[in-house]
């Protein structure tokens, strides 16, 4: 996989605001913010999409998650956030480095917009779609 920015910062090639570090896992505040402490997290393991992603760094990933949360919070005063994980760039990622996004809702609104058009679904449809998805699982 070609380097991306953040292969960059990992290497301490470009400085980042780091928030949080270990041999897994590095966090750092995000450069055009949505709202403030807006914070990326993401594996030291280079790969560009949470498929590719080993479960090890997955599990590195998430066990620190709710920490860097924690924290992000009592920093901002936010009572509310969003964890939003891009995958591929019809998802808007844009850095092809595997991120999950800490995003603090502001009390004026600032923070993660979301567009949430739920369809109407069920029926045999649905029932179809969960067996082919367990197929799916190795
Ligand atoms: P995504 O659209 O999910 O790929 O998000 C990539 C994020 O990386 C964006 O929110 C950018 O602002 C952020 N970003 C890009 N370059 C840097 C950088 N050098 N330092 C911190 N954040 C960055």
């Amino acid at each position: 996989m070609p380097g991306t920015i953040f292969t960059k910062i990992l290497s301490g090639e470009i400085p980042c605001h780091k928030v949080y570090e270990d041999d897994a896992v590095l966090a750092f505040l995000d450069i055009n913010p949505l709202s403030a402490g807006h914070t990326l997290v993401i594996p030291k393991e280079p790969a560009e999409t949470i498929d590719r992603l080993s479960a090890e760094s997955a599990a590195a990933v998430g066990g620190v998650l709710p920490a860097i949360a924690r924290a992000v919070m009592k920093a901002t005063g936010a009572t509310a956030y969003n964890i939003l994980q891009n995958n591929g760039s019809a998802a808007h990622q844009e850095v092809m480095h595997v991120h999950f996004h800490i995003i603090p809702k502001e009390p004026g609104g600032d923070g993660l917009g979301i567009g949430w058009k739920p369809r109407a679904s069920g029926g045999d449809a649905l029932v179809r779609l969960a067996q082919d998805i367990r197929s799916h699982l190795e």
